[in-house]
């Protein structure tokens, strides 16, 4: 069994990143610029907008925070937008959900510029991806695929099961192996036979925030298991929606959790940014 390492490849990201930047800031033009927005005072938001910062001061990325009260109106929240899709400066813009429940979080997507949208919240890139037109893919989805890319897993052809149909995961999820010619199937809490369906998979993708529910009846042992899910055992501690344990021996290579997925997050957000930075400063003409 191999172990998928997301926290290596991330490094190597977020290297790469760097050295990017630096490139650019070498020639006398400014770094790229990430617009973090944050509404209100979720204990989670605040630990994922800390680690966005730190990725962007590390590649020496320019970062902007903006903390606004929890109170805050929705005219005011897409006001800012609107001030940040036109600011110069910023090439990518962020908004960390969930948004306190006076703000519509649909209006605030579609008013993110697309091409400042480097998490792919905006309807329009989400309709690019279905097309496969050029646009931004969402960073945990798209942290997937370079995995499975820089892991050398050849996905053209295999049967690809993705568990899991949310707007943010799943559902992306599942064009971008189709965009590779995977053989894709869907499941979700109405699914008949899980085990059986995920048995048949080359690549199983779980993404439903269920707490180790994958054991050893899922799998098989020729399978690779991306464990997209962030959740809490019965102590408290951190594991995915895959049993680890008596999962790992039992299949060719998996992702742990952590150090799997949710590592490769952070390194597509530079990378996002630093696409829409070159498109912003006309650098890939
Ligand atoms: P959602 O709750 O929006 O979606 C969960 C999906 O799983 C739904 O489609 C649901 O089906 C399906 N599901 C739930 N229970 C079952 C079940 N017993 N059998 C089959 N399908 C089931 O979650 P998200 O997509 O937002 O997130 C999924 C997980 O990924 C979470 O653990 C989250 O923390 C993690 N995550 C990790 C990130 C990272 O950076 N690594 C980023 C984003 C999310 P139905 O549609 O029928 O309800």
């Amino acid at each position: 069994m191999k172990v998928l390492n997301g926290k290596e490849i991330s490094q190597s990201l977020r290297d790469e990143a760097r050295d990017e930047c630096a490139s650019y800031v070498a020639k006398g033009l400014r770094a790229p610029g990430l617009a973090v927005v944050q509404a209100g005072l979720d204990p989670a938001s605040a630990v994922y907008v800390r680690n966005k910062e730190k990725a962007c001061a590390k590649a020496s990325f320019a970062s902007f925070k903006f903390e606004l009260d929890e109170n805050v109106s929705e005219r005011e929240f897409l006001e800012l937008i609107d001030k940040l899709n036109h600011d110069e400066k910023i090439d990518g813009i962020l908004v960390q959900v969930p948004l306190p429940k006076q703000i519509d979080e649909q209006k605030v997507a579609a008013a993110l510029d697309p091409w400042k949208d480097v998490d792919a919240f905006n309807p329009v890139n989400t309709g690019r991806l279905l097309m496969g037109l050029d646009g931004f893919l969402p960073c945990t989805p798209y942290g997937v695929m370079e995995l499975l890319k820089r892991c050398n897993i050849e996905l053209k052809g295999k049967n690809a099961v993705v568990l899991g149909r949310s707007n943010i995961v799943g559902k992306p999820q599942a064009l971008l192996l189709l965009r590779e010619n995977a053989t894709v199937t869907i499941c979700h809490s109405k699914t008949r036979d899980l085990p059986g369906i995920c048995r048949k998979a080359d690549i199983l993708v779980s993404a439903m925030g269920r707490a180790k529910m994958i054991d050893e009846t899922y799998v098989n042992p020729d399978q690779i298991v991306i464990d997209v899910a962030i959740n809490s055992d019965e102590n408290g501690k951190l594991c995915g929606d895959v049993d680890y344990e008596k999962v790992a021996d039992k299949v060719a290579a998996i992702t742990p959790v952590p150090g799997g997925v949710g590592p490769m997050t952070i390194g597509m957000l530079l990378k996002n940014t630093l696409k829409a930075y070159r498109r912003h400063m006309k650098l890939d003409q």
